[in-house]
């Protein structure tokens, strides 16, 4: 019976999804920067890493640049949430460059955890992707002492000076348990590695995760809204799978998902990562709904109440503008 089938089509959305508080605050501080200052805004790199925000962004008026010698000198430059290395700080103060720091706090206190452990003079393995921008700033603070382990499987060459002074830190938006299968395989080879003193992998990466666990094993294919360098987005397509998902596919926005993603399928989980705006997440809920997943369902699992005050520079700036 055709009309039983339809009927019992579902969405499964996650809940905690979508903006994290440190993207929040990051984009609000360029429009601010923008309503205030008037365009051109410059920004280094992706304020964040979601497509949709960017562009939205670019036609308000913010120039994208992938560094600071792109900005003329003396004009408005914001850092994105990933944070900057102490090099770039510098070369923007060369340039005499009025900076708002948009940087999420939950990364500078890892920067912080980065350049006490240097001046214990440890050997610092980061946990995390070479080449990512957050991983550029972190390992910025103490390229002397600190070396990127990417994945477990990296342990093996990892060599450093005093095997009893090692501690690990990470990215912000890895895996949690590939995370700790690192963690695991550096302690095995560094009996007396230390921890970082708090989780750096965020509340909002880990609540993503456990949301997106709980539905993955009831979803026949997981639909994770996010772009393609974002790296939490990326890590809830590979949580979806080893928690069971059927499938499960990244997509910037409902007109990427395929059909043939959804055929045979009773079940859908959506999620999106801390980058994304809700909007994008409906409009992909609207295109299941005309294919039939009328029916949505929330699995929360956490609430989020979190919220950053903005960058002090852009703060003192609105005031004196009034
Ligand atoms: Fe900050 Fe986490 Fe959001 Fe990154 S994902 S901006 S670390 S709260």
């Amino acid at each position: 019976d055709p009309t039983t089938a339809t009927s019992t089509k579902r969405v499964l959305l996650a809940a905690p999804r979508g903006y994290c508080a440190g993207v929040d605050r990051a984009v609000v501080a360029v429009e601010k920067a923008l309503d205030t200052y008037g365009a051109p805004v410059y920004v280094r790199k992706e304020i964040v890493h979601n497509k949709h925000v960017v562009e939205t962004l670019r036609e308000r008026g913010a120039i994208f640049v992938n560094d600071t010698d792109e900005v003329p000198e003396g004009a408005r430059l914001v850092f994105s949430a990933h944070g900057v290395s102490p090099a770039v700080r510098q070369a923007a103060a060369a340039r005499s460059l009025d900076t708002i720091d948009a940087t999420c706090p939950l990364v500078t206190k890892v920067h912080k955890e980065a350049v006490r452990f240097a001046k214990d003079d440890y050997d610092i393995l980061l946990i995390g992707h070479t080449g990512h921008e957050e991983v550029e700033g972190t390992a910025g603070e103490a390229p002397d002492h600190v070396q990127v382990v990417n994945s477990p499987d990296e342990v093996d060459q990892v060599v450093v000076r005093d095997p009893a002074k090692v501690v690990w830190i990470s990215q912000t938006t890895l895996s949690v348990d590939e995370t700790m299968e690192t963690v695991r395989r550096l302690r095995e080879k560094f009996p007396s590695l230390q921890d970082p003193p708090s989780d750096d992998i965020c509340y909002a990466t880990q609540n993503r995760q456990v949301a997106v666990k709980k539905l993955a094993p009831e979803a026949d294919v997981v639909i994770v809204v996010g772009s393609a360098n974002s790296s939490n987005s990326v890590r809830l397509v590979e949580v979806a799978l080893q928690a069971g998902a059927g499938s499960a596919y990244r997509v910037d926005r409902a007109a990427e998902i395929d059909d043939a993603w959804l055929e045979g399928a009773t079940t859908v989980g959506v999620t999106s990562g801390a980058s994304v705006p809700e909007i994008l997440v409906q409009d992909v809920i609207k295109h299941l709904a005309a294919h039939g997943f009328g029916e949505v369902e929330e699995v929360r699992t956490a609430t989020e109440d979190l919220m950053f005050s903005l960058p002090r520079e852009l703060a003192r700036g609105l005031k004196a503008a009034g």
